[in-house]
């Protein structure tokens, strides 16, 4: 029952993180990989990105599991 739980607002924590992920990432290389089901872009990646991620595809609602430095290795 703790009150962050009802909260929508990240911890101030969590917002000095993303603020400096946020830096970080500015001059970083990324790229968008999309959901290999209905190609909505579902995951943005960068550069120093490693292993696997999984997300929740906001267009059909699949769950896609992707490996990050085999996918990087694909390149056209
Ligand atoms: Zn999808």
């Amino acid at each position: 029952m703790s009150r962050y739980c009802k909260s929508n607002e990240p911890s101030a924590e969590m917002l000095i993180k993303m603020i400096r992920a946020k830096d970080e990432t500015s001059n970083m290389e990324k790229r968008t990989v999309r959901c290999p089901y209905c190609q909505h872009s579902a995951l943005i990646v960068y550069a120093d990105a490693r292993g696997h991620v999984q997300t929740k595809c906001k267009n059909c609602g699949h769950e896609v599991l992707f490996d990050v430095v085999s996918m990087r290795r694909i390149k056209r």
